[in-house]
């Protein structure tokens, strides 16, 4: 690989900098110079005990020349979307769960949660129900939000017409908790 080779086309979107490089036991070079020392043989017998991973790349080096850093660019990128998209399965069902909770004697509570899990903003959609039931609303934790005053059934007319990705049926009603 030359100089040029290195310097260009600049950073990439999905590989992490500084690269990390390897250095050869036999020769103590970055293992992509071994190519330039005369034991060339003796690195990869090196690289193979030690680094197989490496080795690896150096045989597909072999093959096709310049191109193979490019293809192992290629690969870390692709390997860095799918550890994305793994990230956000694990983050499990979307759904809005409502239930009514008591407060003093007579009065209760709305207790919403999940809100989050359809990246709405909390603090946004507590000011929306405060102000469409005119009473207090707040977050009041990771993904819950308190409305003061008991609205559950009007819920689910209320956050499909808010934020139409809702469905009604994405609502679970989980009615009344006992303290
Ligand atoms: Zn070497």
């Amino acid at each position: 690989m030359t100089e040029v080779d290195k310097l260009s086309p600049g950073p990439r979107d999905g590989v992490n900098y500084p690269l990390h490089i390897s250095y050869c036991g036999n020769c103590t070079m970055p293992i992509e110079y071994c190519e330039y020392y005369p034991e060339y043989e003796k690195c990869k017998t090196w690289l193979e005990k030690n680094l197989p991973s490496e080795f690896e790349k150096v045989k597909i080096g072999d093959d096709g020349a310049d191109g193979a850093g490019e293809e192992e660019k290629k690969r870390q990128k692709r390997g860095g979307k799918g550890m994305i998209k793994a990230k956000k399965k694990e983050d499990g069902p979307k759904q809005v769960c409502v239930s009514r909770a008591p407060r003093g004697k007579k009065k209760s509570v709305t207790v919403v949660t999940g809100l989050s899990t359809f990246d709405i903003d909390l603090k946004v959609a507590a000011k929306f129900f405060g102000q469409k039931f005119a009473c207090g609303s707040s977050v009041t934790g990771d993904d819950e939000i308190v409305i003061q005053g008991d609205v559950k059934d009007d819920l689910f007319d209320i956050i499909p017409e808010k934020w139409p990705e809702i469905d009604e049926d994405f609502i679970e009603d989980l009615g009344d908790q006992k303290r």
